[in-house]
């Protein structure tokens, strides 16, 4: 095994784990892409902290009893020990390197840590083309371009897949007779490119990006320099901005039906928002909860009609027109109260519920990007028809672009004509 790490099994935990002074424990599993994009950052962490702190690796699925004994659920799932004693929080998903190397900062002596970090030595990558973001569109330009022998890295602050990853059911993919499951359809998208030859950096910080010179800071310390970069950041939830929202988020606000609709089995839900999403998701979340109020700022939907029709033959989802929240506030676990304005009166109530969903729009995921980079009256990226920005050899595909329609067919779209392009022009 590369780097300073030792394989266990269920037996030696005892002896080696606990008996040591310092120790990381991965439970890892093989088919998960979050456990390759540990593994890609573990092993050369463990050659800077090996002589400190021991690093272990187990294989969760032929220690599974033990794994559960530990309460380990989820693959990867790192847990730290000092002197024979769990530390710290464990980290668990799509894990960051800055992520890992705080939680072994915390096992040793600040000026050892220090030492440590101080020995990082920068690193510095070539290729021809650099992808950042790892949705259907950066991940269909990564297919091309390692089809056309194209020399390729592709940059996510996550785990590829986008928010297709995201999304509970995918019916208009063309190629699947069924619904697919995004997470699935997400899943085919990566391993094919990946599989193509396309190298990950996966779950990573970049830390910087220079467009003129076409270098990318990963970490704090890989840079990674190419002939031309697709920018394919996708869009986030836009936020509403009011009293007590960053407060909640994620706390009794959330922005994500398929990771957090199953929260709510038999209970009340307030959802914010009348466009396509916001009536899907609320759909989705019908599945579980006993009770959705719509709150939507016009007398009418925005949403698609087969979508407006569903909603309105569910008994379970009430409606709430020209009405917009003013505030939001918690009074205890699953106990939201939602002030809202009746935009025809003025005049303001308070809604109690056990959760709220907001769903009103997205933003252009840009930010540490060049100013200079020419933007539409929304913020999203202007190009030509060949994907290029009016940065020289900078180009934009996907939902960050503008356009009219934001699907995964219109993203994949755009990230083969920008890849094609590329490679067209390449030597
Ligand atoms: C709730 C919901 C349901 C949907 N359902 C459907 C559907 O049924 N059918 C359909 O066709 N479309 C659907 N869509 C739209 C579709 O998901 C998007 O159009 C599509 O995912 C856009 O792909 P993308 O690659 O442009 O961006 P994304 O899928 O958003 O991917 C962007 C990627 O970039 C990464 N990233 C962000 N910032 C950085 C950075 N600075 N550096 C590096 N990486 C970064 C992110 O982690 C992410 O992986 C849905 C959207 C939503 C929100």
């Amino acid at each position: 095994m590369a780097g300073k790490i030792t394989e266990i099994e269920a037996k030696d935990y005892e002896e080696h784990v606990l008996g040591a002074e310092r120790a990381v424990l991965d439970f890892y599993s093989t088919e998960c892409p979050p456990c390759e994009a540990l593994a890609a950052k573990y092993e050369p962490v463990s050659e800077l902290y090996g002589d400190d702190i021991s690093f272990f690796k187990i294989f969760r699925q032929e220690n599974r009893e033990f794994a559960e004994s530990l309460g380990v659920t989820a693959s990867p799932t790192l847990i730290f020990y000092k002197n024979g004693k769990e530390t710290g929080s464990r980290l668990s998903g799509g894990i960051r390197r800055s992520d890992l190397t705080d939680r072994l900062d915390c096992l040793l002596p600040e000026a050892r840590a220090k030492e440590i970090r101080e020995s990082i030595q920068p690193v510095k990558t070539g290729c021809q083309a650099l992808i950042l973001g790892g949705g259907p569109a950066g991940l269909t330009a990564g297919l091309y371009l390692a089809q056309a022998r194209v020399d390729t890295i592709l940059v996510d602050t996550a785990l590829p897949g986008g928010y297709v990853s995201r999304t509970h059911q995918v019916s208009n993919y063309p190629g699947f007779i069924e619904p697919q499951q995004g997470v699935m359809l997400a899943h085919y998208m990566s391993e094919q490119t990946k599989a193509a030859g396309v190298a990950y950096r996966a779950a990573v910080d970049v830390t910087s990006v220079d467009l003129d010179k076409k270098e990318v800071l990963i970490d704090g310390f890989e840079t990674i320099k190419a002939r031309k970069i697709i920018i394919a950041t996708g869009s986030s939830p836009r936020p509403l901005g009011l009293e007590g929202e960053k407060e909640f988020a994620g706390n009794g606000i959330s922005y994500c039906a398929t990771c957090d609709a199953k929260y709510y089995e038999g209970k009340d839900v307030i959802v914010i928002g009348g466009g396509n999403s916001a009536i899907e998701e609320a759909l989705f979340i019908a599945k579980f909860a006993r009770s959705i109020t719509i709150v939507h700022q016009f007398a009418e939907l925005q949403a698609n009609k087969e979508a407006q029709e569903k909603a309105f033959a569910d008994n379970r989802i009430t409606f709430m027109f020209e009405h917009e929240p003013r505030a939001f506030r918690k009074h205890g676990t699953m106990d939201m109260e939602v002030v809202v304005e009746d935009l025809k009166t003025g005049g303001r109530k308070s809604l109690r519920t056990n959760g709220v969903f907001v769903f009103v729009g997205f933003i252009p995921n840009l930010s540490g990007f060049d100013p200079r980079l020419s933007k539409d009256q929304w913020g999203y990226l202007v190009t030509d028809g060949e994907m290029q920005t009016n940065i020289e050899g900078v180009y934009a595909a996907g939902d960050v672009r503008t356009k009219t329609y934001r699907q995964i067919t219109t993203a994949v779209a755009d990230g083969t004509i920008a890849a094609i392009s590329i490679s067209r022009g390449l030597p």
